[in-house]
């Protein structure tokens, strides 16, 4: 299962977190496995109350990969910027509700847009849901 972002820029910091709330069912528990099917984006759990933040990791990022790069397609930056932040996410579920902590949001990350970019997901289900 999955869906698409469109990123804007060249890097970002979508929160993505409304659009995974919603294909949770509402009742039970377990896991919601979110990956990122792509070599130059990623995403990551990080405080979704202050818009700086997300703003602060794109640009330290940046700054983080500043250098020379063998790779020719010239985006030797990006695919740095998705190995560090990693290409999925595990989050727990129950009864309908992510159990995020109180500022946590999940973000999209773009590293080379803008593109149209795929967010794949998983539900996990927990024990209590297996039939046996
Ligand atoms: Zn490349």
């Amino acid at each position: 299962m999955q869906f698409q972002v469109e990123t804007k820029k060249k890097m970002e910091i979508l929160d993505i977190t409304e659009q995974l709330k919603r294909i949770l069912p509402e009742q039970g528990e377990g896991a919601l496995l979110v990956h990122i099917p792509h070599t130059t984006a990623a995403v990551t759990i990080n405080e979704g109350a202050d818009p700086d933040v997300g703003e602060d990791l794109v640009r330290h990022l940046e700054r983080l990969a500043q250098g020379k790069y063998l790779h020719r397609e010239g985006n030797g930056p990006a695919h740095l910027q998705a190995s560090l932040i990693g290409p999925s996410v595990l989050v727990p579920f129950k009864g309908g509700k992510l159990e995020l902590g109180t500022w946590q949001r999940i973000f999209f990350c773009e590293f080379d847009g803008p593109r149209t970019r795929r967010v794949q997901f998983r539900l996990l289900a927990g024990l209590e849901n297996d039939e046996q």
